[in-house]
C-alpha cells in the first residue's frame, strides 16, 4: 500500500541529487526486501541524504501502471530498472506440507502512452517441483500480445539468462495485455455454457463446488445411451489453458449438426469437466487450488475432500458413473507444458500390457489426424497420482495425461494461439472414433 509514496520519495530524492548522476550509480533497484518500509513518508525531510539502499528509478516514461485487477490476472509486483526496463516479480503459490512451489501464470495489461516501446522481465520463475528447484525461464520461449484481450499473437522471448525472461513491446494503443498462452477465462467458459446449453445433445450437470465456492459442472455432448464414453478434464493447472481451447474445439466440432458429426456421436457420449481449479483461473495463480493442494496428484488414494473439494466433487461423480454401468472407457487430462508429449503412466495393475498397447494405438491416431507429433513418455516413465496414473490404479479406467507445449507446436513450426488448440479438439472426435472402431468397440 506504501509504494506509490515511496517510489515518489525515491524520485523526490533522485531529483534532489541530480538524476542522471543517482541513476548512473544505481546497478540494481532496491531490493525488495523490507525496502518500503525504511522509506515512510513522515521521513521525507531525511531523503536529501544518501539512502542506505540503492534508489528505485522514477516511471519509465509512457509507462503508467500495469494493471492486474481484472478476471484471471497474476498476482505481481514491480518496479523499473535503470535501464528503464520494468521487472515485473510474478508471485509464487505454494503446495501444502511441501517445498513445491510455482509461478509461470503470465496476465496482466501494461497502461500508457501509444507509441511507448519497453522491455519487459518475468522474474521470481524458481519453482521448485516434486522437490526439485527448476527454473521456468527455460519454457518460458513464447508470450502472446493483445491490445483487446480477444485477438492474440505470440512473440519470441529471450530467456537466455536462464533465470528470468525478457521481451520488448510496443503500446499500440492505451493498454497491452501480455499473457504466457492465450488466456482462457471463467467468462469464456460461461460464454460456451450458455452457447450450447439448450443443445439436445447437452447437459450440464453441477457436481460440486470449488474452496470459494464456484459451482463445478460436467458438460454431457452426446446421447446418455452411447455405448462408449469418453471423459477429459481440463485446467486443473490454472496456468494451462490450453486445454481449454482443445475443449472448445472438440465441442463445436461435436455439435456442428452436419452428418460427420452425427457419425462421431453415433457409438460415442462425451462428458468434460471444463475448468477443474476455478479459484486459480479467477485469481491467475500458477498450479495449485486455494489450500495448496495439485488437483492433478492424490489420485491413487481416496480424495481428502476436506482440502480438494474440487476433486472429490470429480471422485463422486466417477463412482456414480461407474454404479450405473456407465463407467469411461477413456480418460484424458488436459495440460500444457514445455514439452508436449502424451504422458503415459505405469501403475502395477494386471492389464497393463494390453494398456500400454492401446495407448500406442491412441497415440499413432493422434499422429495421424492431428499435428501431433510429440510422442510419449517411455518406457520407465511413471507419474504416481496424476488422474491418468490413478484412474487407471483405482478404477480400472484407460487414462491418460496430455500435455501441450505451450511455447511451439513442432508439427504446424507455429507459436501456438487458442486457434490451433481448437483446431486440435475438433480432430480429437475423429481420432476416438477411430480408436473405437480400431478396438472393435
Ligand atoms: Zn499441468
Amino acid at each position: 500500500m506504501n509504494l506509490p509514496l515511496w517510489r515518489a520519495e525515491a524520485w523526490r530524492w533522485a531529483a534532489a541529487m541530480g538524476a542522471a548522476a543517482a541513476l548512473a550509480g544505481a546497478a540494481e533497484p532496491a531490493p525488495k526486501s523490507g525496502a518500503p518500509a525504511k522509506a515512510p513518508a513522515a521521513k521525507t525531510a531525511k531523503a536529501a541524504s544518501a539512502p542506505s539502499v540503492s534508489p528505485i528509478v522514477p516511471n519509465v516514461a509512457g509507462v503508467d501502471f500495469i494493471d492486474t485487477s481484472f478476471e484471471n490476472a497474476s498476482p505481481l509486483w514491480y518496479e523499473f530498472a535503470t535501464d528503464g526496463t520494468v521487472l515485473i516479480n510474478l508471485l509464487y503459490d505454494h503446495e501444502r506440507a511441501s517445498p513445491n512451489r510455482a509461478a509461470g501464470h503470465v496476465h496482466f495489461a501494461i497502461q500508457g502512452k501509444p507509441g511507448t516501446k519497453v522491455t519487459l522481465e518475468l522474474r521470481n520463475l524458481d519453482n521448485v517441483w516434486n522437490g526439485v528447484r527448476g527454473n521456468v525461464a527455460r519454457e518460458l520461449k513464447a508470450v502472446s500480445l493483445s491490445e483487446d484481450g480477444r485477438t492474440w499473437r505470440a512473440i519470441e522471448t529471450d530467456n537466455s539468462a536462464g533465470d528470468r525472461v525478457r521481451f520488448a513491446v510496443e503500446l499500440t494503443g492505451p493498454r497491452l495485455y501480455v499473457a504466457r498462452v492465450e488466456p482462457y477465462r471463467i467468462s469464456d467458459l460461461e460464454r460456451l455454457l450458455a452457447k450450447i446449453r439448450a443443445n439436445p445433445l447437452v447437459g450440464i450437470e453441477p457436481i460440486g463446488k470449488t474452496v470459494q465456492g464456484r459451482e463445478l459442472e460436467i458438460v454431457r455432448v452426446g446421447r446418455e445411451d452411447a455405448p462408449r464414453r469418453v471423459f477429459l478434464r481440463a485446467r486443473a493447472h490454472p496456468w494451462e489453458p490450453g486445454g481449454n481451447w482443445v475443449v472448445e474445439g472438440l465441442v463445436a466440432r461435436l455439435l456442428q449438426g452436419d452428418a460427420e458429426a452425427q457419425r462421431l456421436l453415433a457409438r460415442t457420449c462425451y462428458y468434460i469437466l471444463p475448468m477443474a481449479n476455478k479459484d486459480g483461473v479467477a485469481l491467475g495463480r500458477t498450479r495449485f487450488n486455494l489450500l495448496g493442494k495439485d488437483l492433478n496428484r492424490e489420485w491413487n488414494k481416496p480424495i481428502d475432500g476436506a482440502l480438494a473439494p474440487e476433486n472429490l466433487a470429480l471422485e463422486k461423480w466417477l463412482e456414480r458413473m461407474i454404479a450405473a454401468g456407465k463407467k469411461p472407457d477413456f480418460a484424458m487430462e488436459l495440460h500444457n507444458d514445455g514439452g508436449g508429449r502424451l504422458h503415459i503412466s505405469r501403475p502395477p495393475v494386471p492389464g497393463l500390457p494390453l494398456y500400454l498397447e492401446r495407448m500406442a494405438l491412441f497415440e499413432k491416431l493422434l499422429r495421424q489426424h492431428t499435428w501431433f507429433t510429440e510422442g510419449a513418455t517411455n518406457g520407465a516413465f511413471r507419474n504416481s497420482g496424476t488422474l491418468g496414473d490413478g484412474w487407471l490404479e483405482r478404477y480400472g479406467v484407460d487414462a491418460v495425461v496430455h500435455e501441450f507445449n505451450c511455447h511451439w507446436i513442432a508439427g504446424l513450426q507455429e507459436r501456438p494461439l487458442g486457434r490451433h488448440w481448437q483446431d486440435y479438439g475438433a480432430k480429437l472426435a475423429t481420432v476416438f472414433e477411430e480408436y473405437f472402431a480400431a478396438l472393435g468397440k
